[in-house]
């Protein structure tokens, strides 16, 4: 009879723990460098976001120099500008439309809180109707910080488990938002 035995494995190998976590560093760290960006812009944010993709501020840099006008085709939505209750099941649609993984950041002071319309006809600030992950303050924020906002995402991308989805807390996030 013979009598092998099989290796056993070195701590941290066994499991989930070594291979699974390596893998999501390299994934996050892919997806953090190819953010494909969906601008809704709906007002002044916005001129802001055309000086951040031009030359001297060159989005490009940081992988997302392609810029989608559908959701199916990309993954970090940057909604800027003053979104209107009317508008509001729009912007929602637009993001159920966008596959996961997808990110969201609140570009300027009416998309984060209302800004200064603080009135019946104006959301106050788009987390009433789907999260964000990012908040850019300013009325408008420079490219500088639109650029900011979006190395602060591309950190959470990288830190982030290929797992977070289907974990507890994301799924409970989604059901506030009555999201499936
Ligand atoms: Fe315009 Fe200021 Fe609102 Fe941006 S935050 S959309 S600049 S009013």
């Amino acid at each position: 009879m013979s009598d092998i035995k099989l290796a056993e494995a070195p701590p941290g190998i066994e499991g989930s723990g070594f291979f699974a976590t390596s893998f999501d560093k390299v994934i996050g760290l892919a997806r953090s460098h190819s953010l494909w960006p969906l601008p809704f812009a709906t007002s002044c944010c916005g001129i802001e976001f055309m000086a951040t993709m031009g030359s001297h501020y060159d989005l490009a840099r940081f992988g997302s120099e392609r810029p989608s006008f559908s959701p199916r085709q990309a993954d970090m939505l940057l909604v800027m500008g003053t979104i209107a209750k009317k508008m509001g099941p729009v912007l929602r649609q637009v993001y159920l439309q966008m596959a996961e993984p997808r990110w969201v950041i609140a570009v300027g002071a009416c998309a984060s809180s209302g800004g200064i319309f603080d009135t019946y006809s104006v959301l106050q600030g788009i987390d009433e109707i789907i999260p964000v992950d990012v908040y850019v303050p300013g009325c408008p924020p420079r490219p500088e910080a639109i650029l900011t906002g979006v190395l602060k995402l591309q950190d959470l991308v990288k830190n982030e488990s290929l797992r977070r989805r289907n974990e507890p807390e994301y799924k409970e996030l989604m059901n506030k938002y009555g999201i499936q």
